[in-house]
This record gives C-alpha cells, structure tokens and sequence, in this order.
C-alpha cells in the first residue's frame, strides 16, 4: 500500500463544500488514516511550500494558505501518490481534465481546492510534516 498527504485548502473550506471532496476521495477509493481540521500560522505555511520561495506566487500562496482552516489528510492506497495526482488534475483548474476534483471546484492556479503530494520522497516529509506516527496509527488497516 502506499500513501500520499493531500490538503484541502481554504478555498474549499470557505466555499463549505469540503464535504464533497472527501467523498470523491473514498469514491476514488482511497483510505483515510488521519486528518485534521485547523488554521496553520504562516511560519508552517512558509515551511511548507519552502521549494517554492523563489516564485513569484509564493507570498499570495502563503497568505492564501493561512487564511482560513485546511485540512491535511493521510490517505492510503494503490499506487496512491500517482493515483492521487490524476483524481485531482491539473494545478491550473482551467486545464485540468473532466471530472478532477480541481476541474470542479478549483477557480485559479492558486485557488485549486486541493493538494497532493508528487513524488515518495515529498509525501513522507509531508506526512510527518502534519502528523506524528501515533496520529496516523490506529485505524483498522493498521
Ligand atoms: P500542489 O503542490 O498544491 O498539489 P502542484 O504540485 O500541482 O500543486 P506546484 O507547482 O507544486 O503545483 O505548486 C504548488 C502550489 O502553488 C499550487 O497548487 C498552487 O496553489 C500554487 N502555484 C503554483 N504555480 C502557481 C502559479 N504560476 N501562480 C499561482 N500559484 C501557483
Ligand atoms: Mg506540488
């Protein structure tokens, strides 16, 4: 089994639609093992997408990501990393493919609803980011 760290971010939070998105992720077959509901300061938010602070849209990111409550989430399954990228799309909602989770409810490049971890490496810094291990232990499938 593998697994990959997905947030819903505050776009989707706002728009009071998360709801939705989990079930697409357990209609798409995915396991959640862990998850969480809260507000990250801009000092994790900064942490984060770190990669990412040479980009011109870094400080609109980290203000958008601490602008409201996400939720960070361990899912498990198949090949769950590749898996996960192809449910949610393309990053830019407006090419992403029919029936992606950023093809429905994503806006902008920024405002996507939803992220996924991209390589083995990046998802196990990710998990640990958000979750200690006893977090993620617990559930049924161990
Ligand atoms: P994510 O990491 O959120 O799954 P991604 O891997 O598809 O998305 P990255 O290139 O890693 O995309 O960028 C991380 C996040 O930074 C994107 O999801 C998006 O919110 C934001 N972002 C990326 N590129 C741009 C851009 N050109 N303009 C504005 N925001 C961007
Ligand atoms: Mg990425």
């Amino acid at each position: 089994m593998g697994r990959t760290l997905a947030i819903i971010k505050p776009d989707a939070v706002r728009k009071n639609i998360f709801g939705y998105i989990i079930s697409a992720i357990e209609e798409a077959g995915f396991r959640i093992l862990a998850m969480k509901y809260i507000r990250i300061s801009t000092e994790q938010a900064a942490e984060f997408y770190a990669v990412h602070k040479e980009q011109p849209f870094y400080k609109d990111l980290i203000e958008f990501m601490t602008k409201e409550k996400i939720i960070p989430m361990v899912l498990e399954k198949d090949n769950a990393i590749e898996d996960f990228r192809t449910l949610i799309g393309n990053k830019n909602p407006a090419l992403a493919e029919e029936g992606t989770i950023r093809k429905k409810y994503g806006e902008t490049v920024t405002y996507n609803s939803i992220h996924g971890s991209d390589s083995l490496e990046n998802s196990e810094k990710e998990i640990s980011f958000f979750f200690s291990k006893s977090e993620i232990m617990g559930n049924c499938t161990g």
